[in-house]
Formats: C-alpha cells, sequence, structure tokens
C-alpha cells in the first residue's frame, strides 16, 4: 500500500532548502521568507539580536512569583526525562529562581540503560520526582500500531509525554507548567506562538497527536481502559485548575549545547559513549531505542532526518557552518537504526517484510526515487 503523504502533510511539489541552515520546506508547518530564509533561521536571528533577554529574566521572576507558593506545596511542573533539557530547566527553576517544582517523567516505551541512569542522577541532584508508567503489553500494542498506521512508533510516548503532565498539574493543584523550548519556533513549524511565552492547551492535539488523539485507538481494538492513561485530562478540569505551559526557551536563550555543559556539571548528566544513529551527537535524546525509528520515519516521509535537524539546530546557534552541516547530513542522515532493529522487530511483533512494507508505504513520490533495490533522495541538500 502507497500513501499520500504528500496530501497528508500538505508538503510543497518542489523541494527547496533554506539558504542558511540544512532544513526544506518538507518539514510540516515551516515557512520560508522571499529570500529562502526558513522560519526557524529568522527565529534565531531574532532571538539574537531582537530580544532583550534582561527584560525577559524579568519577566520570568515575575512569572515564578506569580505562581511561587508558601505552604510547601509544588509551584511549578516541570516535564522532563532525565535528558540535558528538562533537567536544565528544573535544576535553574529550584536552585536559581527558587522555585519548588515537581519534576514529571512518563516512562520511555523501550528505556535504554544510559537514559535510566541520567534519569536517576538527576533525581539524585535534589528533586521531588513522579515516573508515570503505563502498562507495558498496551504500550507495546500502540507502539505498533502507531508503527504500521501513523507511521510514527513514538506516538504513545508523545501521548503520555503531553498528557501526564496536565493530569499532575491537576492533581497536585499546580498551576504553572514549564517546557524547556518551543519546538515548533526553535525547530521550524507554526510561529503563531513565538512571540508567546505560553502555549493554548487546545493547541496539543493539532501539533502533537496529528489530529488522532488516543481514544482513536479504540478502534483498532484497545479499550478504553487500556488507553486511559494515555488520554488528556478532561478539558474542563483543566480550565478549572487554571493550567498555563509556559516554554522556558521565552525567558531565556536556548542553547541545546549550552544545557548539555550545563547538566554535565549539576545534574550529573552523562553522554553516551557512542554517536546516536543517524547522527554525529551524543548527548541529545538517549532515552529510548525506539527513538531511531520515529528520526527514521521522518527521514522517509520528508527526507528530513535527524542529522538534518541538529545540523540545522547548530547552525543556527553559530556552532558550524553549513557548509559543514550539508557534510554532515551526507555523512549520517538517514542511516538506519540497526543497533535496535532485531529488538524493534519483537517489540512491535512484526515481521521483517511487513516493516519495510509499512516503511516504504511512507515513501513520497517527489522526495523518492526508486532505482533497482535502493531508495535515492530525487533532491538531497548536498545536490541543491
Ligand atoms: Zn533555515
Amino acid at each position: 500500500m502507497r500513501r499520500d503523504v504528500q496530501k497528508q502533510y500538505n508538503l510543497p511539489t518542489e523541494i527547496r532548502f533554506c539558504k542558511l541552515c540544512t532544513v526544506s520546506n518538507q518539514r510540516p508547518r515551516i515557512t520560508f521568507d522571499e529570500e529562502g530564509v526558513c522560519s526557524a533561521c529568522n527565529y534565531a536571528k531574532f532571538k539574537r539580536n531582537g530580544i532583550d533577554w534582561d527584560q525577559r529574566e524579568r519577566e520570568l521572576l515575575e512569572l515564578c512569583d506569580k505562581h511561587r507558593k508558601t505552604n510547601g506545596e509544588y509551584d511549578v511542573i516541570v516535564p522532563c526525562s532525565g535528558g540535558k533539557d528538562g533537567s536544565f530547566v528544573a535544576h535553574q527553576l529550584k536552585y536559581k529562581y527558587g522555585m519548588n517544582p515537581l519534576a514529571v517523567t512518563w516512562a520511555p516505551l523501550n528505556a535504554t540503560a544510559i537514559g535510566r541512569q541520567n534519569l536517576d542522577a538527576f533525581i539524585a541532584s535534589g528533586f521531588n520526582h513522579i515516573l508515570g508508567t503505563p502498562n507495558p503489553i498496551v504500550t507495546r500494542k500502540l507502539t505498533s500500531l502507531a508503527f504500521k498506521h501513523l507511521g510514527d512508533p513514538f506516538q504513545p510516548f508523545i501521548y503520555g509525554q503531553t498528557n501526564y503532565p496536565l493530569h499532575m498539574a491537576v492533581k497536585h493543584n499546580v498551576q504553572l507548567i514549564m517546557y524547556g523550548e518551543n519546538g515548533e519556533v526553535e525547530y521550524g513549524g507554526d510561529m503563531k506562538n513565538a512571540f508567546k511565552p505560553n502555549r493554548e492547551i487546545a493547541d496539543h492535539d493539532k501539533h502533537y497527536f496529528s489530529g488522532l488523539p488516543p481514544e482513536f485507538w479504540a478502534e483498532h481494538g484497545v479499550s478504553l481502559a487500556e488507553l486511559y492513561p494515555f488520554m488528556a485530562p478532561k478539558f474542563e478540569d483543566t480550565v478549572r485548575n487554571g493550567t498555563d505551559i509556559h516554554f522556558f526557551g521565552y525567558y531565556k536563550f536556548w542553547d541545546p549545547q549550552e544545557n548539555y555543559y550545563y547538566c554535565l556539571e549539576h545534574t550529573g548528566f552523562t553522554p553516551n559513549n557512542e554517536r546516536s544513529e543517524g547522527t554525529y551527537s551524543k548527548y541529545a535524546s538517549l532515552d529510548d531505542k525506539i527513538d531511531g525509528f520515529h528520526y527514521y520515519l521522518a527521514y522517509i516521509k520528508f527526507g528530513i532526518g535527524r542529522t538534518t535537524s541538529d545540523t540545522a539546530h547548530e547552525i543556527r546557534d553559530n556552532r558550524i557552518t553549513r557548509e559543514e552541516g550539508v557534510a554532515l547530513v551526507q555523512r549520517y542522515d538517514g542511516e538506519f537504526p540497526k543497533k535496535h532493529y532485531q529488538e524493534f522487530l519483537d517489540y512491535c511483533d512484526i515481521a521483517e517484510d511487513d516493516f519495510h512494507a509499512v516503511i516504504d508505504s511512507w515513501r513520497a513520490d517527489h522526495i523518492w526515487e526508486q532505482d533497482g533495490n535502493d531508495w535515492r533522495l530525487r533532491k538531497p541538500v548536498w545536490q541543491s
């Protein structure tokens, strides 16, 4: 079966690359200006030159003061995983801004040892922490279904990662939830929140769930009782609680590499001893053995793999040049995640042929051409 990927994600037929970074116009919701510069690069320029960061920090202090509690209750929820970004945010809020955070982690689908080690080290650096762990049998079932039907095995994790902090906010009477960066803004996407510190709860479905909330899977034989841990709290409960979602990246200059250095020093963070498959970095997104397949599917659907995303951000942060970025993309982007491949097949209970049939069903004609048994990008960044 082939799918109409282009229509589903509203992808332009003519592939164009940003003049400044490595990302193309195939990233869903990204926009390009008349000079051929992507919205994320324009935002990065604005971030460096157009924002008064002292003023933003004053806004952060005001926000903290507004939510700060004196009765011992938690005053902010920080969604985290033990990775560099959430740990940085939680540590700053607690030790620099004097807040009383509750760190909340939604369990990885299939945890790695290094991810668990970093989570433990983070907690040990002085945090109250809650781990949400759904029934692993249901998680497996959902991962397999999401891989087959959505082309993204990561979707069940995204449900919990998004919804569990909302539950904990209601349960613990906490109004403020502080995320790290606004991915839509930092990586290219819907810019409507670029100049706002917070996010509409109502946007959750659209940006994170591809329009398919957890309840959708009832159609595929998953019971509502099984789906319950993945669902959002009742919308009216979230509204009644006054839940307000903010991004730390609005208040403080967001630089993933600086976060990494910060966590090395303060939260016991350890990078991996080898680079992650599909990219050249050793310190981002280490928690889940399913990760590699999430990034690989993005490469299949959009021609945008993990190295494209990583280099684009590093070019915008002036860490590498565009030329270096393009060379890294040519070398690593779309590398098959072979390390956990057999485990992935077992985990999803899927045969190898079926796995490749699913992968190939997500290849759009305007992105891929077939050459014998091989698939080739029609327009890679190094030939553009
Ligand atoms: Zn760009």
